[in-house]
């Protein structure tokens, strides 16, 4: 007869087996944890940041959906390419993805990079020494090499977009050339359902200080590219940094290098006095990709009347964005008044959109709505000529002057 201590774990046994249970069920409620961090984290980043708020928007008419879908559009900013979704699919947060595009019309959307954002990040001043994306990267699980590179970052966006490229079929495809541009506005004029994609840099803190890293992200496919972000970098100052300074030995390097290569040169960001250097160094139009302008929205972030004049006389474009930050509102009214402010100061000839949907900013309707803001310029009494300048055929002129050929 065994006695009950021998068919019965010993004691010290007994603890341990229960400490092996509880140590199992805390593993696994960790790696649920995780799973439901790295599932749900990123969408309600997202979903909190880039919002469609309600407000009075116009009424949009028959006659002028028939206008808005004859357009040739293109959007000078959005920053989808930061957040975990698939830009094939329509999303219920955010502001772009191929479904909205092809809903409002849009014949190209330019999809930049944002690759390092301070903490606390306000328009006054931040420094370079914190970064909220690096959190990101390991939150949407990005490639490892992302998580410390702000080099690789902009890489990665470019294969983000890639790749998408590669599984649409033929819907979205990236422009890389004045030839590519032209083929995409015939293919659409043609009934080609089409969008089309041009990558940008948000900031030359992505070079990393080196010069040749240029080229690298040139052939990785970005054309366009503003000098800063929130904070002072190797090339220029931000006017958001700390020290505001103009261009860098290396600003003004890789600026002649951006001209050569056939990447269209971006005021967005930049301190005043960068802006001022940029747009007396220019030998081909330069933009302001995303922003507003002073006379209407007294913000610091946004182009004093001397700066549109410069712009303008490059031959570049301003584009408006639809946000607080650019027209101190988020109305179709305030982008159209930031519009008017600038074409009775330089011409329709510089008048662009520079929404910065999905750039942590609230807007009133996203790209898939759009038609709004054509009946706001209608209502204003523009004609059809200068909606259509002002909706895409500025851009248009812009990037045929600077990319390269072929
Ligand atoms: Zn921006």
């Amino acid at each position: 007869m065994s006695s009950p201590a021998a068919s019965e774990p010993a004691p010290s046994r007994r603890r341990f087996v229960k400490t092996k249970r509880v140590l199992v069920t805390l593993l696994v409620l960790l790696v649920l944890a995780a799973v439901a961090f790295f599932t749900l984290a990123p969408g309600i980043v997202e979903r909190s940041m880039n919002e469609i708020v309600e407000g009075p928007q116009p009424e949009v008419t028959a006659e002028t959906q028939k206008l808005h879908d004859s357009l040739t559009i293109l959007d000078m900013h959005s920053d989808t390419l930061l957040w975990k979704r698939d830009l094939l699919e329509r999303s219920e947060r955010g502001h772009v993805d191929l479904p909205r595009l092809q809903e409002g019309n849009v014949a190209l959307q330019v999809f930049s990079s944002v690759s390092k954002s301070p903490k606390g990040q306000n328009f006054d001043s931040n420094s370079a020494d914190t970064d909220n994306i690096t959190l990101l990267t390991f939150a949407q699980l990005q490639p490892p090499r992302t998580w410390s590179s702000i080099f690789e970052r902009s890489m990665y966006h470019a294969e983000k977009l890639r790749d998408a490229e590669k599984r649409s079929d033929g819907a979205l495809r990236i422009v890389r050339t004045r030839e590519d541009l032209t083929t995409l506005v015939a293919d659409r004029a043609a009934g080609k359902d089409v969008t089309g994609a041009l990558l940008s840099l948000e900031g030359l803190q992505s070079l990393e200080g080196d010069a040749d890293n240029l080229k690298r992200l040139y052939d990785a496919g970005h054309r366009m590219a503003g000098f800063t972000h929130f904070f002072d970098n190797e090339v220029a100052g931000s006017m958001h940094g700390e020290e505001k300074d103009g261009l860098t030995d290396l600003g003004r390097e890789v600026f002649d290098e951006m001209e050569r290569l056939g990447m269209i040169v971006d005021v967005a960001h930049a301190s005043h006095p960068a802006v001022a250097e940029m747009l007396a160094r220019a030998t081909k139009p330069v933009v302001s990709s995303h922003g507003g302008v002073q006379a209407t929205c007294k913000v610091n972030r946004n182009l004093t009347d001397d700066e549109i004049r410069g712009v303008a006389a490059t031959g570049g474009v301003v584009g408006i964005g639809y946000f607080d930050g650019a027209v101190c509102d988020t109305t179709a009214k305030a982008v159209v008044d930031a519009m008017v402010h600038v074409r009775d100061l330089v011409g329709i000839a510089h008048v662009g959109l520079g929404s910065d949907y999905d750039g942590s900013v609230a807007v009133g309707w996203d790209t898939a709505d759009l038609a709004v803001l054509t009946q706001e310029l209608v209502d204003r009494g523009f004609s059809d000529a200068d909606i259509a300048a002002v909706m895409g055929g500025n851009v248009q002129r812009v990037m045929t002057e600077v990319l390269p050929a072929r």
